[in-house]
C-alpha cells in the first residue's frame, strides 16, 4: 500500500497517514496529536483515495503547529485551573472537632458542622453511641435531651452524601450530672440574731446562677444569687414560704421549695392542751378591725422591748390559728397615761373602789389598745373603755416584785394582751392566761430563759370563735 510513496521534501521526520479507510479516523488523529506533541510537522497525503471520494490533503507547517501547541497547552492549563471549581464538587468533610457539652435533664443542641459534598446525607454513628437521649438528624444536628442514664461517650460518626462519597470523624460529648438542690431545710432563725444559711447545689457545670422564684425573705436578710447565701439579721417574725431556683450555664435548672421560719428573740411556744384546766371565761367582745397600740413609757425601759416581743408572739399565734386578725401595729409614745388614774383601775378590778373614767388625755391618744408602762405600784391588769372603742393595759413598775423576776415582764404584758383581744383567764399556772381566781401569780412566769408562756388548745379555739377565719376588719 505505501509502495508508491511520493517524495518527502522537507528534513523533519514526517509521518505520513493514509487516508484510505484502513486507518480509522480516530487512529489518525491520535497519530496527528502525536506528531503534534513533538514538534513534528505533519503532512497529509493519500495516496489512494478510495473510489468516489474526494482526497482531502493539507500540509500543516512547523509555524501552524506551533500554534496548535499553544493553543493545547492554554487548554490543559485551563482544564486545570478551572476543573476543580466548576466541575468537582467541594469535598464533604465534618467540621465540628468538639462537640458542645451536654448535662441530664438539660436540652441539648449540638451540630457536626457538615460541609460539601451533595447533599442530601446520610448520618450513621459506625461505633459507640450517642449519649442517651440525643439523637442526630440528616443535617448534622445533634439535639434531645440527655436523660438519667446519659453519661460521657464517644462515637465516630459517617456521613455518606448522595454521591457516594463518604467521611468519617470521632467525637465525643461530655454529659454533666443532672443539677440538684442538695439543701434539705432552712435553719430557723431568730429576730434580731445574725443569721445565714448558704444554699447547696449537686451536679450541673459551674458558676451557678441562685434566684428566688416565689416568696420573699424575711425582711433584713438578704440573698446572693451568685453564693446562694443568705444572710443578715431578720426583723419580722412570720414564716416564710419561699422557692429557691439554681441554674447553671448548660441551661441546667432546679427549683426546690422551703420555709424559712423566724422565730422571735423570745420563745413563743405552741398552744399546749391541758387536762383539767378550768377557764374562767372570756371578755367575749371581740374587735372589729386590727387594733393599734400605742406604748407609752419612759425611752429606754426595757419594758418596750417585751412589748414588741409580745406582739410578735400573740401575731404568729394568730396566724397558726388561720384568723387574719392581728394586734398591731405598735406607735410608741413618751405621753405619760397618769398614775392615780391606773391606780384607781387597777384598784376597781380587785373590787376596790369603782372604776374611773378614762381621762380626756386618754381619750385623745391615739391607737386602740394603749400600753400603759408605768413606775407605779399597782396590780397590771386590762380594762376595756367600750363607749371610747379603746382598751386601758397598765403595767406595774418594773422595780416592784414580781416584775422585777426574770422572765416576768413580757409575760404580764403578753398575759395582758390576752384579755384586749378577749381571753379571761385560767387555773394553770404553766399557761400564760392563769390568773384570779385560780391563786396563780406573775411570779409564776419566772424563768431563766427568755421565753413566753403557752395558750391552751380551748384558748385558740376561743380566739377562733371571736375571730374566725373568714373575719375581716369594718371598713
Ligand atoms: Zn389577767
Amino acid at each position: 500500500m505505501m509502495a508508491k510513496r511520493p517524495p518527502l521534501s522537507t528534513v523533519d521526520k514526517v509521518l505520513a497517514l493514509s487516508a484510505s479507510s484502513q486507518l480509522s479516523d480516530l487512529a489518525r488523529l491520535r497519530a496527528l496529536a502525536s506528531c503534534l506533541r513533538s514538534g513534528i510537522g505533519v503532512r497529509l497525503v493519500s495516496t489512494n483515495p478510495p473510489p468516489g471520494q474526494t482526497m482531502k490533503k493539507r500540509i500543516l507547517s512547523r509555524h501552524h503547529t506551533a500554534i496548535l501547541a499553544r493553543f493545547f497547552l492554554v487548554g490543559f492549563l485551563l482544564f486545570l485551573w478551572v476543573g476543580p471549581i466548576s466541575a468537582q464538587p467541594i469535598p464533604l468533610s465534618i467540621g465540628a472537632s468538639v462537640l458542645p457539652e451536654g448535662e441530664i435533664n438539660a436540652a441539648y443542641n449540638g451540630d457536626l458542622g457538615i460541609s460539601g459534598g451533595v447533599p442530601p446525607y446520610t448520618i450513621r454513628v459506625l461505633k459507640g453511641s450517642l449519649p442517651a437521649g440525643l439523637g442526630i438528624d440528616n443535617t448534622g444536628a445533634i439535639i434531645g435531651t440527655p436523660g438519667p442514664l446519659a453519661r460521657n461517650t464517644s462515637f465516630t460518626i459517617n456521613v455518606t452524601d448522595s454521591s457516594g462519597s463518604f467521611v468519617s470523624k470521632k467525637l465525643k460529648i461530655k454529659i454533666y450530672k443532672a443539677l440538684g438542690i442538695t439543701t434539705a431545710s432552712l435553719k430557723a432563725s431568730k429576730q434580731g440574731k445574725k443569721y445565714g444559711a448558704v444554699m447547696k447545689a449537686t451536679g450541673g457545670k459551674k458558676p451557678y446562677h441562685w434566684s428566688i422564684v416565689s416568696g420573699e425573705l424575711p425582711s433584713g436578710l438578704a440573698f446572693d444569687s451568685a453564693t446562694g447565701k443568705i444572710a443578715g439579721i431578720p426583723t419580722e417574725t412570720v414564716s416564710f414560704d419561699l422557692s429557691f431556683q439554681v441554674t447553671d450555664p448548660l441551661g441546667g435548672k432546679a427549683q426546690k421549695s422551703f420555709s424559712l421560719p423566724v422565730a422571735p428573740a423570745v420563745e413563743c411556744p405552741r398552744a399546749e392542751p391541758g387536762s383539767d384546766i378550768v377557764h374562767f371565761g372570756s371578755f367575749r367582745q371581740p374587735w372589729d378591725k386590727i387594733p393599734v397600740i400605742t406604748l407609752s413609757g419612759e425611752p429606754g425601759d426595757p419594758r418596750i422591748n417585751f412589748t414588741f416581743e409580745a406582739v410578735d408572739c400573740w401575731n404568729l399565734r394568730l396566724a397558726e390559728i388561720g384568723t387574719p386578725f392581728r394586734v398591731g401595729p405598735v406607735v410608741y409614745t413618751t405621753e405619760i397615761v397618769p398614775l392615780d388614774f391606773l391606780a384607781a383601775v387597777s384598784a376597781s378590778a380587785l373590787g376596790e373602789g369603782p372604776r374611773p373614767d378614762l381621762p380626756e388625755s386618754v381619750q385623745k391618744m391615739e391607737g386602740d389598745i394603749i400600753v400603759a408602762l408605768s413606775d407605779g405600784d399597782f396590780v397590771s391588769f386590762s380594762a376595756r373603755y367600750l363607749s371610747h372603742g379603746k382598751v386601758v393595759i397598765g403595767i406595774r413598775s418594773e422595780q416592784v416584785f414580781p416584775l422585777t423576776l426574770r422572765n416576768v415582764p413580757r409575760n404580764v404584758i403578753a398575759h395582758e394582751l390576752g384579755h384586749a383581744i378577749g381571753l379571761g383567764h385560767n387555773d394553770d399556772s404553766t399557761r400564760l392566761m392563769c390568773g384570779r381566781p385560780a391563786p396563780c401569780r406573775p411570779d409564776a412566769f419566772e424563768s431563766k430563759t427568755a421565753r413566753l408562756f403557752p395558750l391552751t388548745v380551748e384558748e385558740e379555739a376561743t380566739l377562733l370563735e371571736l375571730y374566725p377565719l373568714d373575719w375581716t376588719p369594718n371598713p
